[in-house]
């Protein structure tokens, strides 16, 4: 009998279609190239990062009535991490045509189909009532995501929102039932700019990579999450709370593949939380190791790393 899910997060999964060549082809070009397919989209990569870092985890999701969807379900039987899928028997399984080139770029179209399907009727209310964190991104359907935090957070487990990825239809009134937020830097940027609290004109990425440490410190006070969480790439992270701000730092590792870093960091950061009593800087850390070891294999999902693998990454590096 597995333990019940502690974290539980309600989100996308996608098939990840990737094809790789030299250079992108020009409109109406055929290139040979190479591929690799694999589970994807951000709800669930965020709960395999979770499951495997030794949270119990359960994730729920969409799914179409097609192979992608039979794959999706085998692919968390193999993992032994729990799913509940709500099955759409006229909605194919979500996916992503990723084409990468040799200078590491990429050009993404993400078809969410399934994913913008899910409904409150979809959520598992008993393990979302009994969960300690409950997670969720904008890469499902957006009423489902919001009741999932509603529920949890009327429950009294801790929310957490990835805002990514950031959409036009995202309504402000969804952040009421978020107690931790983690955007990247676009997304800060994208959430700073709809909230319409940048004080002046439009905050650029630019201009938040110079804003000094109190400055941004107030635009995430701005946010009116009581825990803001900016990840920055290979500088780490900033941690802003009501009572004062901190840097955590990347840990320095040789990067082949960065996409998923963020859900990497997500997941491993609710597996942290877990593991050290809600203690934010030290899940936070936990959050960068699972990161910083996801960036150093291809892939989103098959990238993230077991529990064994971060203890070990831990011990030699702090
Ligand atoms: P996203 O994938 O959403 O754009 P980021 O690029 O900010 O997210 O990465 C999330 C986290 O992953 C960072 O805060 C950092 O801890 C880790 N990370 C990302 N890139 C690297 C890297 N090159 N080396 C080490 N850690 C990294």
């Amino acid at each position: 009998m597995k333990p019940p899910p502690q974290v539980v997060v309600v989100g996308s999964y996608v098939i990840d279609l990737a094809f790789r060549c030299a250079e992108f082809p020009k409109p109406g070009e055929t290139l040979a190239g190479t591929s690799l397919t694999g589970p994807g989209g951000k709800g669930s990569n965020q709960a395999i990062a979770a499951g495997r870092a030794g949270a119990p985890t359960l994730y729920v999701g969409a799914i179409g009535h097609d192979a992608f969807g039979r794959d999706a379900k085998a692919f968390y039987k193999s993992e032994g991490i729990s799913a509940k899928w709500a099955v759409k028997p006229t909605t194919p399984t979500g996916s992503a045509a990723i084409l990468v080139n040799d200078a590491g770029q990429n050009e993404i179209i993400v078809v969410l189909a399934a994913n913008n399907r899910l409904s409150k009727a979809d959520l598992p209310l008993k393990a979302i009532r009994n969960a300690r964190i409950v997670i969720t991104q904008l890469e499902a359907n957006l009423t489902a995501c919001t009741h999932a935090l509603k529920l949890g957070r009327e429950a009294g487990a801790l929310t957490i929102l990835n805002p990514a990825p950031f959409r036009p239809e995202f309504k402000p009134a969804m952040l009421k039932h978020v107690d931790i937020i983690i955007p990247n830097e676009t997304e800060f940027v994208d959430l700073t700019n709809r909230l319409d609290k940048s004080g002046g004109k439009p905050l650029t990425e630019a201009a938040l990579l110079k804003l000094p440490p109190p400055k941004l410190h107030s635009l995430c006070a701005a946010i009116g999450v009581p825990i803001v969480i900016i990840t920055l790439g290979r500088r780490g992270v900033f941690i802003s709370r009501t009572d004062g701000y901190l840097e955590v730092p990347a840990f320095k590792v040789k990067a082949v593949d960065t996409t998923g870093a963020g859900d990497a960091f997500v997941g491993g950061f609710a597996a942290g939380l877990i593991a050290h009593e809600g203690d934010l800087a030290a899940a936070a850390q936990h959050g960068c190791a699972v990161a910083a070891l996801s960036v150093t294999k291809p892939g989103t999902a098959p990238s993230m790393p077991t529990q064994a693998a971060i203890a070990r990454f831990l011990k030699k590096n702090t």
